[in-house]
């Protein structure tokens, strides 16, 4: 396999400009096999295009970190938190045109794009300041027979494996963490969403010691070896829940320690002590449709109290009336398309199965160009009413902009259906009365409920985030995530033993 000196991810070719998503190993890049990666507001473009990594980039990419592995674990935790300040500062400085780059190949609005850039700077910078946990052992006795301590230590390579829906912002969550406590990394970016999150990775490796960060992107074959290799102690996995599933069998191999962010189907449950506000309303707007529904955490089926049932639904699908669909690029664009061909046509066909049922389904919205609608993976908001609390709209993860509203007569009975999943990442309980909201948020069976709020922003990167049942194994963010990629070591350095059971000699 050549080696071609490291350059920038812009490669010229001719009149136009193509991205490349690498295999980068201790700052070289690899040749492979690549496939194009397109637009999905205008699926004829070709923005870049993507290495299609195998088992042996993987095994070259883990033997770089293993080599990495000693010298970058040995340096303070505050060494460590400069190199990658370093890094972020290189980053945000880059980050407009990173973000343009991120519309052009996921299909989010500018916005989104620029919270997903601005994750890596924002997440490196939050790790670093939390340098000073790592720093210090900690002693729990000390006494004239000895001394007990324990400190937090590296684990070794971490493989980070992330999706396509926020490529950069997920990657970071895993990346950071486990760099400052002192891993070396393997990141598999998702075919359908490499460039950004490549080039940002390779602005991070070239700030850092050869061999600390590599890349090998592609599909299942770069992730699946990736969860298998037994040079690898620690995964970091990011995506749906079926290959949550494969990754935690393939890591059973050498008993590597996983987390696992998964899918969700959140509830936001409207109780009859909310007040059906225009907050309310938009904030439920953002909290569904965000980024075209496909953010881990966005709600996707809305419960109402009765009361409030039919005065909520006339304003909210007057609110999603208001959205407008387009290119990202376009400002006036409110959601951009889907992602993918799989997704979308998925989408297609279960608002087919749902109208089928007998459901209402209302298409709402704006295109704004009808002209190139038809190029792109575009969907119009959806708000779904009539639909049974069993149906398959309610219970899978749709990941696209397409929301059930159903209504409900009691706690008890809201409690149930929003239970009634085996997924359980996030959920939201609005009301005026925090005592009857915390009431209801503390039976729900999931790893954060918001409230009256349910969206980006709303998931800080100090606070625990993860999911019960099948939304996933672990916390990500904050010290939990430090926690996460680190093994707890115990020193115990005793003067004197004679306490101890036994017979002395
Ligand atoms: P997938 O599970 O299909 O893919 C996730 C990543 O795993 C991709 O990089 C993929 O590569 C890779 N992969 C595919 N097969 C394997 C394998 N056998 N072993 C290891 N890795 C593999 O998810 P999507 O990309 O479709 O992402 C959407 C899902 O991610 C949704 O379910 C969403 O809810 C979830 N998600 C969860 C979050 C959380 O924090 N809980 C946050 C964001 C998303 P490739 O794509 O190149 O094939």
């Amino acid at each position: 396999m050549a080696q071609t000196p490291s350059r920038t991810a812009v490669a010229d070719r001719g009149d136009t400009v193509l991205h490349e998503a690498a295999v980068l190993v201790a700052g070289q890049r690899l040749d492979s096999e690549f496939q194009p990666v397109v637009n999905p507001a205008r699926v004829h473009e070709v923005v870049g295009r993507v290495a299609m990594g195998t088992g042996e980039h993987v095994d070259r990419a883990v033997a770089a970190a293993s080599a990495a592995f000693p010298a970058w674990s040995q340096l303070s935790a505050h060494e460590r938190a400069e190199h990658l300040a370093r890094a972020a500062g290189a980053i945000t400085a880059a980050a407009g045109p990173l973000a343009e780059l991120l519309t052009r190949e996921q299909g989010k609005v500018l916005w989104e794009s620029r919270v997903d850039v601005g994750g890596a700077a924002h997440i490196l910078g939050y790790y670093t300041g939390l340098a000073e946990r790592l720093a210090e052992d900690e002693v729990f006795r000390s006494d004239s027979r000895g001394t007990i301590f324990s400190g937090r230590r590296p684990m070794g390579v971490t493989g980070v494996i992330v999706p396509w829906n926020s490529p950069v912002y997920l990657a970071f969550l895993g990346i950071s963490p486990a760099l400052l406590a002192g891993n070396t990394v393997v990141v598999k970016p998702s075919e359908l969403a490499p460039l950004t999150l490549s080039a940002v990775l390779e602005m991070l490796a070239a700030k850092l010691p050869e061999g600390v960060v590599n890349v090998v992107p592609g599909g299942g074959e770069a992730g699946a070896a990736i969860a298998a290799h037994p040079g690898i102690r620690k995964v970091f996995f990011t995506g749906s829940t079926a290959t949550g599933q494969q990754v935690m069998r393939a890591a059973a191999g050498n008993l590597k320690n996983v987390s696992l962010e998964l899918g969700g189907n959140d509830p936001a449950i409207v109780l009859e002590s909310a007040v059906v506000t225009d907050r309310l309303v938009d904030e439920l707007v953002q909290s569904v449709f965000t980024a075209s529904g496909q953010i881990c955490f966005n709600v996707k089926r809305i419960y109402v109290h009765r009361s409030h049932y039919d005065r909520f639904v006339e304003r909210y699908t007057a609110a999603v009336d208001r959205l407008v669909v387009g290119d990202g690029l376009d400002p006036r664009s409110t959601i951009g398309p889907v992602n993918n061909r799989p997704q979308f046509e998925r989408i297609l066909g279960l608002l087919d199965r749902t109208r089928a049922a007998g459901a209402t389904v209302r298409v709402l919205g704006t295109a704004l160009d009808p002209d190139t609608w038809d190029d792109g993976y575009f969907l119009r908001p959806t708000v779904v009413t009539d639909v049974e609390p069993g149906a398959e709209l309610v219970s899978c993860e749709q990941f696209g902009p397409v929301v059930p509203v159903l209504p409900f007569d009691s706690d008890d009975e809201v409690v149930g259906l929003a239970n009634a999943t085996e997924f359980g990442l996030a959920a939201s309980v609005w009301s005026e009365d925090r005592e009857h909201a915390l009431r209801i948020a503390r039976r729900l069976e999931c790893g954060s409920v918001f409230i009256n709020v349910h969206r980006i922003g709303a998931s800080d990167v100090s606070m625990p985030f993860g999911g019960f049942k099948g939304s996933g194994i672990g916390r990500g963010h904050g010290i939990t995530a430090l926690e996460a990629c680190t093994e707890l070591q115990t020193i115990a350095d005793y003067v004197d033993v004679s306490g101890f059971p036994g017979p002395s000699r």
